[in-house]
């Protein structure tokens, strides 16, 4: 059976992934917290993203910025102008929604029903309205498209207006225009204002990249699909630098790079696509979205953005401090040096909160298995999250048999010949099936259990999470074992 996204909610919180923020006060809408396992699956993730980009690419280095940035920052790259979503209400029901959302729903719903034609034509109707920014255009579009409230099932909208997800606040002990401030709705910009900073001080020569990870925030105008869209959240972003005229191809080559990798982490390829966009950002030459398909449809997890030099042009024209770079490398078609100019640049976008859904989405599974032997056999489902080694929260579980004999002794006596390698747990209470159980449910790939043979010959049996199957091996073997099943 498929899972929904009510079952996954649920399992993140009961296992310890994902708690609504401030629960005690019946949460924060939009807004969550990280459990004790939720944390180490994040950082794994954020870890691997980290290492993909600045250790395996000696032209792309990390950049830490901070979430406050000179208020002129949202100026030049046009968010306190642009950076808005186009915002609708229903008088009837007093609900708020994202015309944009709305009409894509719409458009889901045609294409689920076959008529592939009729939701691309309302797609592309759209995206010219927004475009044009026809936002009474965008009103009539819903109503004729008879989209009704939920509740309501009438259509007695409001005009549409464009409303700024940007949240603001002041610096200082005085409040006051001057000292308006906002948190970043994404990381980029620390990066284009560092542009040089980095580019001089790690001697980098175009093409390169500059990586970060970082928390951004977005006033979202409806809370909804859980982590998928949060008022604080956290991006992946690289910023790569090329020279005008070649980024077509190193936007190519990251679009490939970053699909590639997702499924190395075990998002399955029938269950991403890219989705060109028709309707560009107000930065963008040419972007795509990577999508994974979520128990609510096919959604964006990551943005592959060929953004031109808008952003560092941008900042050049506000701050007046120049953004050139010299290539002294030559030209062929002329035989000189190509000289000044302001980088192009293609950016790679990933919500960390968005890939650990995805991760969550795909591990997710409910199984029929069969135990036992003979009269003995039974069937039952499991439920288990099939995730990759690598993000595992817990890589090994150590289970003494018993808790006497000395076998707890033993099992400690493992755990600190491995914890400086992998983050394990040592589990004495409960049958060791209820044990397995308990591992199965937060993805740990193997439990290690230690037995009375273990106490005469330095052996365990180590089972694995998805096969069940059993296999005895010496404890000295169990660091290169474990160490290559977690590798990535
Ligand atoms: P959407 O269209 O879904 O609002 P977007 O196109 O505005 O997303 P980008 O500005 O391209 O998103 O941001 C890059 C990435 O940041 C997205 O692919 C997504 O993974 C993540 N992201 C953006 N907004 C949110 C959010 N509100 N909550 C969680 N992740 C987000």
């Amino acid at each position: 059976a498929e899972n929904t996204l009510a079952d996954i909610v649920s399992h993140a919180k009961e296992y310890g992934f994902v708690f609504p923020s401030s629960e005690i006060y019946d949460g924060l809408a939009a807004v969550y917290d990280y459990g004790p396992n939720g944390v180490e699956l994040k950082n794994n993730l954020k870890q691997l993203w980290w290492r993909a980009m600045t250790q395996l690419n000696q032209n792309v280095v990390g950049i830490d910025a901070a979430i406050f940035m000179h208020p002129l920052t949202w100026k030049a790259s046009g968010h306190v102008d642009g950076f808005s979503d186009p915002m609708i209400d229903n008088l009837d029901s007093k609900k708020r929604y994202r015309a944009d959302v709305l009409l894509e729903e719409k458009a889901a719903e045609y294409e689920k029903n076959g008529e592939k034609e009729r939701a691309d034509a309302l797609l592309a109707e759209m995206g010219r309205l927004l475009t044009a920014e026809d936002l009474a255009g965008v009103r009539q579009l819903i109503i004729d498209e008879k989209i009704a409230c939920p509740i309501s099932k009438t259509s007695n909208w409001t005009e549409v207006r464009q409303f700024n997800l940007m949240f603001s606040t002041q610096v200082g002990a005085v409040a006051g225009d001057s000292s308006l401030i906002y948190l970043r709705p994404e990381t980029a910009q620390g990066i284009f204002v560092n542009f040089l900073n980095v580019q001089k001080s790690a001697r980098q020569k175009v093409p390169f990249g500059i990586a970060q990870i970082g928390k951004a925030f977005r006033n979202e105008i409806v809370a909804r699909q859980f982590i998928f869209r949060m008022r604080e959240f956290e991006q992946m972003e690289m910023q790569f630098f090329v020279r005008p005229g070649t980024e077509g191809e190193w936007y190519q080559h990251w679009k490939e790079t970053r699909r590639r990798w997702h499924e190395a982490l075990g998002l399955p390829t029938d269950k991403l696509r890219f989705h060109d966009h028709d309707k560009l950002a107000h930065y963008a030459k040419a972007a795509v979205d990577i999508e994974y398909e979520f128990p609510f449809g096919f959604k964006e997890i990551e943005g592959i953005h060929s953004r031109s030099d808008f952003d560092l042009t941008q900042h050049q024209a506000l701050s007046r401090k120049k953004q050139n770079y010299f290539d002294n490398d030559i030209n062929p078609e002329t035989g000189k040096a190509y000289g000044n100019y302001v980088p192009f640049v293609v950016e790679t976008s990933v919500g960390a909160d968005r890939l650990f859904l995805a991760t969550l989405c795909q591990a997710f599974v409910e199984e029929t298995i069969t135990e036992g032997e003979g009269e003995q056999q039974q069937t039952k489902t499991r439920k288990l999250l099939k995730l990759h080694p690598a993000v595992a929260p817990v890589k090994a579980a150590i289970f003494p048999l018993v808790k006497k004999d000395g076998l707890p002794d033993k099992a400690n006596e493992i755990y600190n010949s491995l914890r400086h390698d992998f983050r394990l747990v040592v589990e004495e209470k409960d049958s060791i099936g209820t044990r397995y159980t308990r591992q199965d449910l937060i993805g740990t790939p193997f439990c290690i259990a230690v037995d009375h043979q273990t106490l005469e010959d330095n052996t365990v049996t180590v089972r694995h999470r998805d096969s069940r199957e059993q296999t005895r091996m010496p404890i000295s073997e169990l660091r290169s074992y474990i160490g290559e099943a977690v590798s990535f």
